[in-house]
């Protein structure tokens, strides 16, 4: 680590892309101090521990596992001696209504085998479809997923490799191309739900996660996502950073154009030679930086972009084991296409779902008390913008109607068996995360909304001001917001004139 203890850098906000960044400034030894709002850290991440049930708040879906261990790289430690990842197989269960299932995971073997099942002729188009996503992962994520896109001209430099791979098309549109069955159509389509993206609109580069969660597997951590993130959050603070928790900070601090540090909600000031907001895109720029001509600007344009859905999460624990279901459980329902438009474009809570059902004790069954079993559901619904639905009378309705449809399509007795629930709406995204529109994943991820398009990692006006996570490039998703540390940090330790220094 080389001496460079004249700087000190804040980071507002211990989301995973915060936290990421923090390790990244503070390994390279600039003194680091990371101010989170809530009582724990996480954000998108947070853990809730009832009744001897441990309740992730959001990720569980862990790709990529090489760019949390790239963390610790030099540090002296790694990540295995903070958490321990544990393999999921299958990736996830896909699961139709008309009783059609899927079990998809990295074994070719198997994977064709059920995609015969469903259309022989499909194979060899899963087999093109495949290469196509691995040749996106090349240029999309190894290539371009961790570098700050600045200026337009360094867009356009990358563009003729993704103009190749016609990156203006959306995922679905090139899945199909290449894949007949519509269970298989949304099988390969439906992963841009989980970075906060409609599969007929988001950019094909998107199909990347096809072959990112092929090479590299799907992990949970021990303990669940919490366990990852006290880990994280260990990490650091073993390297000499700071974290303030229940600290929220009220602004961001200008003085001659420059960031100066940040003022909390109690009057605390922390200077700081940089700073960089882990916070809501939106929220930085129209509250940190509100009373700045730069923070207004800035949050007038950001309001007029597209932003991502909102989710209706549902927790609950059961005083049985559920054996009989996959760790992860895509429930779709009747309606792809239409349903998707309904929950993007709103006007109203669509009356059908498709669901995300999480069942972390088929690999640690240490979730929940011995015997019993923790879990939770959540169905993609439209923000605040889109649906104007009072979710403190809509909530517990929409509760009981995912509780019924889950009790007679997969777990039996599930009303019988439930010893603790907890929902949390897109009113709870907007009040604890100060997220814009109570959106789950920020900006959405369409092609004019990406790369240089996005909010970038250094402001452009305010030059020791940085932002970082999902409203960032490359986006929402762990993989993404850590991506987004990288690129960030890089630009943070040129400043300080670290540019050798490993970011
Ligand atoms: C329910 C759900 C499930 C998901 N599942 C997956 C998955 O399986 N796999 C995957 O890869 N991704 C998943 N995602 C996406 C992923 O979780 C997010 O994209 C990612 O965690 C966002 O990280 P972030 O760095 O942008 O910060 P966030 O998690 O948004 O954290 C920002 C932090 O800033 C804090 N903050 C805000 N304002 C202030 C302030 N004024 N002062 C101090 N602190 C402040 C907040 O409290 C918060 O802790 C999921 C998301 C959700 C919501």
């Amino acid at each position: 680590m080389r001496d460079v203890a004249a700087k000190r850098a804040v980071v507002v906000g211990a989301g995973f892309g915060g936290i990421a960044l923090a390790i990244r400034l503070q390994r390279a030894g600039i003194q680091t101090t990371l101010v989170e709002k809530r009582d724990k850290p996480g954000g998108r991440a947070y853990v809730w521990h009832e009744h001897g049930f441990t309740f992730d708040a959001g990720p569980t879906v862990i790709t990529d596992p090489d760019c949390l261990t790239d963390l610790f790289e030099g540090t002296g430690k790694t990540l295995a001696d903070y958490v321990e990842l544990l393999p999921v197989d299958p990736f996830y269960r896909l699961c139709w209504e008309d009783g059609a299932a899927f079990d998809y995971n990295d074994d070719q073997v198997a994977m064709e085998r059920q995609i015969a099942a469903f259309n022989p002729a499909d194979v060899a188009g899963y087999d093109r479809f495949h290469k196509y996503s691995e040749d996106l992962y090349q240029e999309g994520y190894l290539r371009l997923g961790a570098v700050p896109f600045q200026s337009f001209w360094s867009m356009i430099k990358a563009a003729p490799e993704l103009a190749r791979l016609e990156s203006w098309n959306s995922v679905h549109a090139m899945v199909a191309r290449y894949i007949q069955d519509p269970h298989l159509r949304q099988a390969f389509s439906f992963h841009t739900l989980l970075v906060g993206g409609d599969p007929f609109k988001t950019s094909s580069v998107y199909a990347l996660i096809h072959a990112l969660e092929r090479r590299g597997g799907v992990w949970f951590a021990r303990g669940g996502t919490g366990a990852l993130i006290a880990g994280l959050v260990k990490g650091f603070e073993d390297l000499g950073g700071r974290v303030l928790l229940n600290a929220p900070v009220e602004r961001i601090e200008i003085s001659d154009g420059r960031a100066t540090g940040v003022v909390l909600e109690d009057g605390q000031a922390i200077s700081a030679d940089m700073v960089a907001s882990n916070a809501d895109v939106v929220a930085t720029y129209d509250r940190l930086l509100g009373d700045t001509p730069r923070g207004k600007a800035k949050a007038k344009s950001l309001k007029s972009k597209r932003f991502s859905m909102s989710l209706f999460v549902l927790h609950f624990g059961l005083s049985t084991p559920q054996p009989q279901l996959a760790h992860h459980t895509i429930c779709f329902g009747a309606r792809y296409r239409e349903l998707i438009a309904e929950i993007f474009g709103g006007p109203t809570l669509p009356e059908d779902f498709s669901l995300y059902l999480h069942n972390p004790c088929a690999t640690d069954p240490g979730m929940a008390p011995e015997g019993m079993s923790s879990h939770y559901v959540l169905s993609p619904v439209p923000h605040l913008g889109a649906a104007d639905i009072d979710w403190e009378v809509q909530g517990p309705l929409y509760r009981e109607k995912i509780l019924d449809y889950l009790e007679e399509r997969y777990i039996p007795n599930l009303r019988r068996d439930l010893v603790t629930t907890r929902i949390y709406t897109p009113f709870d995204f907007r009040d604890d995360l100060n997220a814009h529109l109570g959106s789950a994943f920020s900006l959405e991820p369409i092609l004019t909304q990406s790369a240089w398009f996005r909010p970038h990692n250094r402001d452009d006006v305010i030059d020791n001001l940085y932002i970082v996570g999902a409203g960032t490039h490359p986006g929402a998703g762990i993989p993404g917001v850590v991506g987004s540390a990288k690129a960030t940090a890089g630009l943070m330790l040129e400043q300080a004139g670290l540019a050798g220094a490993k970011a």
